[in-house]
């Protein structure tokens, strides 16, 4: 139940984790080497849905896999816009992710 952030913060946070990862990739749209389903870390979109038909999972937004360690990962949209319109419709709805 975070307070939604401001644009600043957004900002903030998608540059820690797209220059502070140790690897860094870029997943299109469609594509299959995801596994089960991802979220954005900053706007909690829905970024890939697992296949039931064949247990793997397929890219549903454009988005940047951040590797920090075996443990440590995060999802990020590729289009911060989508980010920022993503968190203002939370606002919108009151706030709560
Ligand atoms: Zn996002």
């Amino acid at each position: 139940m975070g307070k939604v952030l401001s644009r600043e913060e957004i900002k903030e946070r998608r540059k820690y984790f797209l220059t502070q990862a140790e690897k860094k990739t870029k997943i299109q749209k469609g594509d299959r080497r995801v596994y089960g389903s991802r979220m954005c870390a900053i706007c909690g979109t829905q970024l890939s849905r697992m296949i039931s038909t064949t247990g793997g999972g397929i890219a549903t937004k454009h988005h940047y896999h951040c590797y920090f360690s075996d443990i440590f990962f995060v999802n990020v949209c590729m289009d911060s816009r989508s980010c920022y319109s993503n968190i203002s419709k939370l606002e919108v709805k009151g706030g709560h992710y």
